[in-house]
């Protein structure tokens, strides 16, 4: 039986009440913003601020982020603390390691810039997004759990306004530095 609409408002008055429209973007980017996965990664002191972002009083749980010791489970990266050139290699395998769509953000001026030892230090990276890229920054030496909530959310827009397509052409014209497999 065809309804004609026009005939029936009270069918269109309960249509509208019953069907939400939506895009598959929107569908999938809600999926994924509601359900970040963090892997749990810490080099130096900033990590502390990071347990302390998931610890009750800030608890960071309530985004729906359940951390996770392995990179195969995780599709959000948070580079607590500095890194340095021998740990280079790991960290891009890490990275490698998580599957698609994954984020990072960076957090603390270590591993932004190098931090203090930037100034002498052969050692440290001067910027962790020379080896991957990077989706948000958190300046400070340590960020406190506010910023790192702050972070987030910046994280969550950024995933709503994604497209899957943009998403795909950007990671296949996305260069970092990697490794060979062996
Ligand atoms: Fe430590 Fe400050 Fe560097 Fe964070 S930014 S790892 S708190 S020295």
């Amino acid at each position: 039986t065809i309804i004609n609409p026009a005939q029936h408002p009270e069918v269109t008055q309960q249509l509208s009440e019953n069907i939400i429209l939506t895009t598959l973007d929107d569908l999938y980017n809600w999926a994924k913003m509601s359900s970040l996965y963090p892997m749990m990664f810490g080099t130096a002191c900033c990590f502390m601020e990071f347990m302390a972002a998931y610890a009750s009083r800030f608890d960071m749980e309530r985004y729906g982020m359940i951390p996770r010791a392995t990179p195969r489970q995780a599709d959000l990266l948070i580079t607590a603390g500095t890194i340095t050139m021998k740990y280079a290699p790991n960290l891009v395998r890490l990275y490698e390691q998580m599957p698609e769509p994954k984020y990072v953000i960076a957090m603390g001026a270590c591993t932004i810039t190098g931090g203090m030892f930037s100034v002498d230090s052969p050692s440290a990276v001067r910027g962790v997004d020379k080896l991957i890229p990077v989706d948000v920054y958190i300046p400070g030496c340590p960020p406190r759990p506010e910023a790192v909530l702050d972070a987030i959310i910046k994280l969550r827009k950024k995933i709503a306004n994604e497209s899957i397509q943009e998403r795909e052409r950007t990671k296949q014209t996305h260069r970092y530095y990697s490794i060979p497999h062996k």
